[in-house]
């Protein structure tokens, strides 16, 4: 949401710019001061930025910035003819940002306080009007929700893109375009904290052969199955990607190389245990390694250590952790 906050922020104040520039033009027949609720909502946004930075509840901040733009439109049209004014249609300019930045109830809401703004504004600023031609009522409401769907069913389609180009549609893991950004940003924190990072590699051992033998279908829920053991052994802020194959990688942000060879181990284990793909029993070899506390994430060299370990644990007999922690060796822990 606040991504989208960002990236919305230069275009609104362009949109923003338009109406300014259109009030100026019209300033001879409108007056000049409609300038004015402009200039507050654009302040109201100003104000509200700053706020949404690490609060607890930024939609809120966000969201009352986005009513006082519709009230600021709403002042504006009420003062200047009401629903005979074709200012009566900005209303419907707010209501196309809403379901970029907030939830369906959101928008729901949103389209609610415009709808009642509306109403109110058509309806005490010329009742008689409005009685005798209707229209001048109901297109604007059409107009308002006809944008809240079209734009919400838009934005939920560009949504849904955006996760599958980061999303693996047969584990709902993390797929290796979402690895790349996430590898920048840890190495920027840790060079700052100093925190170590973990990471696991991790192969299903002889996948081949459950292909073969039960099935293209039959590896695929295996797949998704060993994905879903996996999650539930991490922590809400560990970060599981499938690679491609059955080859897994996971992050562990703060875990250092003892912390890291411990959780692949539980990794293997839950693996070992649970019977996956409707009654399969597969194993996993992993491969672990982690940059040094006090010290930037290296990903590149991180990533050549457990990958050289996961080769040494395929072919040390497969079904086991090696650590490719080069001051310790290939240490295997079974
Ligand atoms: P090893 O223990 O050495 O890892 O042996 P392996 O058989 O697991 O390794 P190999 O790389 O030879 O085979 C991996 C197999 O994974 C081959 C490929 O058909 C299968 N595979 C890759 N992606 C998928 C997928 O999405 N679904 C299914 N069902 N199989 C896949
Ligand atoms: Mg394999
Ligand atoms: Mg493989």
């Amino acid at each position: 949401m606040l991504d989208m906050e960002r990236r919305i922020t230069p275009v609104r104040a362009v949109a923003m710019g338009t109406l300014g520039l259109a009030l100026i033009i019209c300033g001879p027949w409108l007056g000049w001061w409609t300038l004015a609720p402009l200039a507050l909502a654009a302040l109201g946004f100003r104000l509200a930025e700053p706020r949404t930075e690490g609060a607890e509840h930024p939609e809120y901040w966000l969201f009352a910035a986005w009513a006082a733009s519709e009230v600021a439109i709403a002042v504006a049209v009420a003062l200047s003819g009401g629903p005979h004014n074709p200012t009566m249609a900005w209303f419907a300019i707010p209501v196309v940002t809403l379901s970029s930045r907030f939830s369906l109830r959101g928008v729901v809401a949103g389209v609610a306080l415009t709808l009642a703004m509306l109403v109110t504004v058509a309806l005490t600023t010329a009742a008689g009007a409005v009685a005798h031609n209707p229209t001048l009522l109901v297109a604007p409401i059409a107009l308002v929700l006809a944008v809240a769907m079209l734009s919400t069913a838009l934005m939920r389609s560009d949504f849904e893109h955006r996760n599958e180009a980061v999303i693996d549609p047969l584990t709902g893991m993390l797929n290796r375009n979402a690895l790349a950004s996430r590898v920048a940003e840890l190495a920027q924190q840790s060079a700052l904290s100093g925190e170590p990072i973990g990471l696991i590699l991790a192969d299903l051992d002889h996948f081949k052969q459950v292909n073969d033998s039960l099935g293209h279908a039959t590896g695929d829920a295996v797949l998704s199955d060993v994905a879903y053991v996996l999650r539930k052994q991490l922590r809400a802020f560990d970060l599981a990607y499938r690679l491609g194959g059955e080859e897994f990688l996971v992050l562990l942000p703060g875990a250092d190389a003892d912390q890291t060879e411990v959780l692949a181990e539980e990794l293997r284990t839950a693996v070992g245990a649970a019977s996956v793909g409707g009654g399969v029993d597969v194993t996993l070899s992993l491969g672990v390694s982690a940059s040094e506390r006090g010290s930037a994430f290296d990903y590149a060299a991180v990533f050549a250590e457990a990958d050289a370990a996961l080769y040494e644990a395929k072919r040390s007999g497969r079904d086991r952790v090696c650590s490719g922690q080069a001051d310790r060796g290939y240490a295997s822990l079974v």
